[in-house]
């Protein structure tokens, strides 16, 4: 019988794209191609006209863009719907209406070449950033643009689609998705976009399965091609095989299986059969996903990724805004806690610096980053502090390689606490603090950092690509990157133990947390508290609830003294047979 990676992972026709919204979808592709509207350069004679007939495009862009706004609260929670409320603000910006009107009156050119010219200026600036933020706005300016040019030229787009499809298309603007997801659509497959871009975040409140940033699905598939959309992984299969067909359908059933009774686990602890209690907190990147913490079960924030809100703003927020947003999520999550980690700036994530480092994982990363930059650090450290008055936030370094590292980040801190209680601002004046422990260098080194900190947090991700010295994102060395790797196991076993000896909490927050086959070998070493994406929290708790943590520790026992990592997922998988627990890796 073939495996899983001969079926799947390394079978030819897999086009691979970002896993946006989650789900396994098999159907037909539909692709939806935008007419690019043709702009017309000609002259006018009637200028009144010109003006009452962009009066008019702007009314009915208006009309249907409240439509849509209407919709989306119906549909999604406030914060999403508002990039429908920015769309309809740049409608009413009395300046570019002006400045259109003034240049159809001097210029006397069709009124769609004077939208189309005035409104891709802005756009080019957007474009040029390096930012992805402002990438993605240039998207949605895009999208008003193009309603205003139609509306002026008085034709329609057409988005009903009568039969069960997945929508293949070069991009998505949010207006586009939620109108589709109105229709038969089972899934989107983009050409461009990222996890941040307001199609993905819409498709995945909207339960809608997408994979983005194919670079080229529009052009590999044709209408009415069979699909396979792994909205888990980010793959998209081309025309399948029929083993592959038969292999997701399984997948599907089992799927909807594990779906069933997931709701009932909400209020029920994660507690193993003989009574070990495991914590299960939520892992938390786009500030709009508390909702679903919420609906997750998750008793709280274990990691809460502060670098995404660039990603979202573009830019630095000032202190008094950061404040706002610490602040309610404090409050949406209270009595439960909320771990804040520090900008993790660098390696792959947001840009800051004018230059491409050779080498940015292994550069200007982190806590070393914001280390050489004070001010950045302490806005931060001040507005989590002010946030901190329902004693329920944590604060937590990323990337820390020497005790140096934390001793200068508690300066900075102890500062930041002493200019509140000078202007008498209220705080945590015991507000616990972190470090990720994703650097070898800071497990080797655990007993020592115990007297330095409150709390670890193991960082997977991080440290197994360190500590194997491998790409995880490099398809020529992914075969490295073994979370199941003896090197990996031992290493967390050695930092559970020294963290033990002086009684400081260890808890996990890489994507092996969320990897249901390593749930009772994690268990087993000994971690009392795992945080992940809420969405796997009511999987997690299910293998939990299945397993004795006696057997658990036997696992992670026998697989400490194995040697190869097919070796021990060997072990693991017997482990899942023996103990008659159903589960799915990665939920598929
Ligand atoms: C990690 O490295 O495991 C981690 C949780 O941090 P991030 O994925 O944000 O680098
Ligand atoms: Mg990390």
């Amino acid at each position: 019988m073939k495996t899983f990676k001969e079926i799947y992972l390394k079978s030819e026709n897999k086009i691979a794209g970002i896993a946006a919204a989650p789900g396994i979808v098999i159907a037909e592709a539909y692709l939806v191609t935008k007419e690019k509207l043709k702009v017309s350069k000609a002259d006018i004679t009637d200028v009144k006209k010109s003006r009452q007939d962009l009066i008019e495009a702007l009314a009915k862009s208006k009309k249907e863009l409240n439509k849509i706004f209407a919709f989306a609260r119906e549909k999604m929670d406030d914060v999403r719907a508002a990039i429908f409320e920015a769309q309809l603000m740049i409608l009413d910006d009395p300046i570019l209406i002006e400045n259109i009107n003034k240049r159809i009156e001097e210029e006397k050119k069709q009124p769609e070449y004077i939208v189309d010219d005035e409104i891709s200026k802005y756009q080019g600036k957007m474009i040029l950033s390096h930012e992805s933020y402002m990438k993605e706005r240039a998207q949605d300016i895009e999208d008003i643009k193009q309603r205003i040019i139609r509306n002026l030229q008085k034709k329609r787009w057409e988005s009903k689609i009568q039969q069960d499809v997945i929508v293949v298309t070069e991009s998505l603007t949010p207006a586009d998705t939620l109108v589709l997801s109105r229709n038969r659509v089972l899934a989107f497959v983009t050409d461009h976009g990222g996890l941040t871009s307001h199609a993905a975040i819409i498709s995945r409140s909207l339960n809608i399965p997408a994979v983005v940033g194919t670079h080229n699905a529009t052009e590999q598939i044709k209408d009415g091609d069979k699909l396979i959309i792994d909205g888990f992984h980010g793959y998209v299969l081309l025309n399948p095989t029929k083993e592959q067909i038969k292999f997701f359908k399984k997948k599907h059933e089992k799927l909807v299986e594990l779906q069933k009774g997931l709701e009932e686990l909400h209020d029920q602890p994660a507690v193993t059969k003989d009574g070990k209690e495991i914590k299960l907190l939520a892992n938390v990147d786009v500030t709009g996903e508390i909702d679903l913490v919420i609906t997750s079960g998750a008793e709280g924030i274990g990691l809460y990724r502060s670098e995404q809100i660039l990603d979202e703003t573009g830019e630095f927020p000032t202190e008094d805004e950061l404040e706002v947003i610490y602040s309610k999520l404090s409050s949406r999550i209270y009595p439960n806690h909320i771990t804040i980690r520090a900008y993790d700036i660098g390696g792959d994530k947001f840009r800051f610096l004018d230059y491409q480092e050779p080498n940015p994982f292994l550069g200007l990363r982190g806590i070393r980053l914001l280390l050489e930059n004070p001010a950045l650090f302490k806005t931060q450290v001040r507005a989590v502090l002010r946030a901190s008055v329902n004693k329920n936030i944590k604060f937590m370094l990323p990337m820390v390689t020497t005790i140096t590292e934390v001793r200068e980040s508690k300066k900075y801190i102890n500062e930041c606490k002493r200019e509140l209680k000078k202007k008498k601002i209220p705080f945590d004046n015991d507000i616990q603090i972190g470090i990720m422990v994703e650097v070898p260098s800071a497990a080797l080194l655990i007993k020592e950092f115990a007297r330095e900190v409150d709390f670890f947090s193991i960082g997977t991700n991080d440290l197994i690509q360190y500590l194997m010295a491998v790409d995880r994102g490099n398809d020529l060395v992914s075969d490295l990157y073994q979370e199941f790797s003896p090197v990996v196991l031992r290493t967390m076993k050695y930092i559970l133990n020294d963290a033990a000896k002086s009684g400081t909490p260890v808890s996990i927050c890489g994507e092996m947390a969320a990897d249901t086959l390593a749930m009772p070998l994690l268990i087993g070493l000994g971690l009392e508290e795992l945080s992940l994406s809420p969405t796997t929290i009511p999987y997690a708790k299910r293998i939990i609830r299945n397993c004795e943590y006696k057997r658990s520790k036997e696992l992670a026992d026998k697989c400490l003294k194995l040697y190869t990592e097919a070796e021990i997922e060997e072990t693991i998988q017997k482990f899942f047979i023996d103990n008659k627990i159903t589960r799915t890796r990665h939920i598929i």
